[in-house]
């Protein structure tokens, strides 16, 4: 549901370095909530399209948008971000390998015969694991992840009622999985609840780039304050530091992550972040482990806010996932068949 009221005030232009990512989520803000699906579904792509027309779309409705100017985008606004983010990864050996249950981190895939995505590798990282309650030390540990070190891995947040995040990302990846092998995609996981605990970041994006997935999506749901509400997709900054060299990534991550968010809106009917991103829903950062040793085009989406109801409400419905899991399905596809 595309919230309207408060979120949609009069904008307060920001920081122009970010006119780019701005045309995009803000034109999806402008079509998502104010023209409806219906322009969406004539000047997107429906999915079956290439992903060229999403970015074709956006000028076009630039200027009847209006930014939502709410929520004070200070660059992690959300409390759950870093921890969303995943703390950093570094020496990429063993750390994952630990917490393995008896199969390998990669899951089973059955594409179809044929389709749209055959011969396309895309993998998909369900955020944190519901077993990292209870191995806190192992996934305390710091990692490299270039620029710095930071932890494993994370729990995770929950909503209020207790519905962990760590639940939802495996709910909506496997929805994912499905949809994008309908197309014929090979699909690999991080982790599929077959292992006690992580992986480390660092072994996730590792998954990732042994595969040479022609995309990688990073599933999480955020854990802000009450009404901080909506979606935001994380790009991978350009970073050149130890083990860290996001810069091959850099532009095909942001094309994947732009057309990621034009269709989450319009699956799901959802308004980009009220708190970052200045209402573009895209937000570029560069301490993200999971991101920064990703060689391969990466980017995290946090699909909303545990912690606020209502958003809470909608990450706790089975049919709001499906339109989740529809939605980057749909990206993902424009990407990989522009
Ligand atoms: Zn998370």
């Amino acid at each position: 549901m595309s919230y309207v009221g408060p979120d949609f005030d009069p904008p307060q232009p920001r920081r122009s370095h970010l006119r780019r990512p701005l045309t995009v989520a803000v034109a999806a803000v402008a079509v998502g909530a104010v023209a409806g699906w219906g322009v969406w579904q004539a000047v997107g792509d429906s999915g079956g399209g290439d992903g060229g027309s999403d970015s074709a779309a956006v000028p076009q409705t630039r200027s009847a948008t209006t930014p939502p100017a709410t929520g004070e985008p200070t660059a992690s606004g959300d409390a759950d971000n870093g921890d969303d983010g995943d703390g950093g990864d570094g020496d990429g050996d063993g750390d994952g390998d630990d917490g393995k249950k008896a199969s390998p981190s990669g899951s089973s895939s059955a594409p179809a015969a044929t389709g749209p995505l055959k011969g396309k590798v895309v993998v998909i990282d369900p955020g944190h694991n519901p077993g990292n309650f209870q191995h806190t030390t192992e996934i305390n540990r710091r990692v490299n992840i270039g620029t710095n070190a930071k932890e494993c891995d994370t729990t995770g947040t929950t909503t209020n009622d207790g519905y962990p995040e760590a639940e939802f990302t495996l709910d909506v990846s496997r929805r994912l999985r499905t949809l994008l092998e309908q197309k014929g995609a090979t699909v690999k996981f991080t982790q599929d609840d077959d292992r006690d605990w992580g992986p480390c970041i660092d072994e996730r994006a590792r998954i990732g780039n042994e595969a040479n997935a022609d995309a990688v999506v990073s599933i999480h749901a955020d854990g802000s304050g009450v009404g901080n509400r909506g979606f935001h997709v994380i790009l991978p900054g350009s970073v050149n530091e130890g083990a860290a060299d996001t810069r091959p990534i850099v532009t095909p991550s942001r094309d994947l992550g732009e057309r990621i968010a034009g269709h989450f809106v319009r699956a799901t009917g959802s308004a980009p972040s009220n708190y970052v991103g200045d209402g573009t829903g895209i937000v570029t950062r560069t301490d993200l482990g999971g991101l920064n040793l990703s060689t391969v085009p990466k980017v995290f989406i946090e699909c909303g806010n545990m912690r606020d109801t209502k958003d809470a409400a909608q990450l706790t419905s089975g049919t709001w996932r499906q339109k989740a899991a529809q939605g980057i399905s749909d990206g993902i596809t424009s990407f990989l068949k522009n």
